[in-house]
């Protein structure tokens, strides 16, 4: 039954089996596309405000459709976390992320590549070993890689999610706090954990600029990391005027369409070439 709707005294609703229908033959459609070459990466620079450079990109998938064009990850993300395929697809993803990572740093332009994570991810006894083999196989740095994981993520199993990252952490991977802000993690949580990264949540970062009790919130989470000694990024910076906040709060890293879209790899290497820092 889909969130928000009553199921009613009988419990049936025949929208229900249209909604069961779509997704069965999406989540087909899904299986295909990860052998058929229709998913691909696009690429956001993380910028640092210290210096301007770009020293890391995140790495977000795409789905082109056959029928339907570019399918969201919204729209199938989520369908692929509750029915295991979540696997499959990171691992497809890393598998593109770090052969691009290796034509980068081939080209004398490395950048740390950070990849998104799922909670089923962070629950995979193999994860750390999915991650080990393909860092081996692509000839990649563990320090080049990043994963990004959910705060919501991390509070599902926080202590199984503990084990796995430190494990992660000890072979020289670095772990982000993605959407970071309205999951109520604890400090002392933080501090338990093997991270060198805060994302502020982009919805607070959007909402900084009509609200000043949002930007009570941006203000306090940088704070927060830097006083833990992270690196703190805010996500979704649409304007200057946010930027130059961003900037007073002493943020390290800013990501968002004011600076760069997501963008396919020859894009993104024009972009970088063109980019002469802030
Ligand atoms: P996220 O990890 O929080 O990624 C940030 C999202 O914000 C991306 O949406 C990005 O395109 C978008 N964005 C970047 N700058 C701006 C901006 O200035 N304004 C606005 N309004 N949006 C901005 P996208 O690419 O649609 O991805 C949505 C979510 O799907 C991601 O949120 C992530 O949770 C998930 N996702 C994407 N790729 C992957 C993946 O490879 N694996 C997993 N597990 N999840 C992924
Ligand atoms: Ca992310
Ligand atoms: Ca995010
Ligand atoms: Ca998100």
């Amino acid at each position: 039954v889909a969130k928000g709707r009553s199921l009613g005294v009988a419990g049936y609703d025949p929208r229900d089996d249209v909604n069961t229908r779509q997704r069965l033959a999406l989540l087909g459609d899904l299986r295909r596309a990860l052998s058929n070459d229709e998913l691909y990466l696009v690429y956001q620079p993380k910028v640092s405000l210290t210096d301007g450079q770009v020293h890391s990109a995140e790495a977000l998938l795409r789905w082109r459709h056959p029928e339907r064009g570019l399918v969201p990850p919204d729209a199938f993300i989520p369908l692929a976390e509750n029915t295991g395929l979540i696997g499959a697809i990171t691992k497809h993803v890393l598998n593109l992320a770090l052969a691009q990572a290796r034509v980068w740093t081939d080209a004398g332009q490395p950048l740390k590549i950070a990849v998104n994570t799922s909670a089923r991810n962070l629950h995979d006894e193999d994860f750390d070993r999915v991650v080990r083999g393909l860092l081996t196989e692509h000839g990649v740095d563990a320090g080049q890689l990043l994963l990004e994981v959910t705060e919501s993520a991390l509070m599902a199993d926080p202590v199984r999610a503990r084990q796995l990252l430190q494990s992660l952490a000890a072979q020289g991977v670095s772990i982000s706090i993605d959407d970071f802000g309205a999951g109520y993690t604890s400090i002392k949580q933080l501090r338990s954990l093997p991270i060198s990264e805060l994302k502020v949540d982009r919805s607070f970062v959007q909402a900084m600029e009509q609200d000043a009790g949002e930007e009570l919130i941006v203000r306090s989470v940088i704070e927060l990391g830097r006083n833990l000694g992270l690196t703190t990024v805010a996500e979704g910076v649409e304007t200057t005027e946010a930027l130059v906040k961003l900037v007073s709060f002493g943020c390290d890293t800013a990501q968002g369409y004011v600076l760069a879209k997501p963008m396919p790899v020859a894009e993104f290497d024009r972009w970088r070439a063109d980019w002469r820092g802030l």
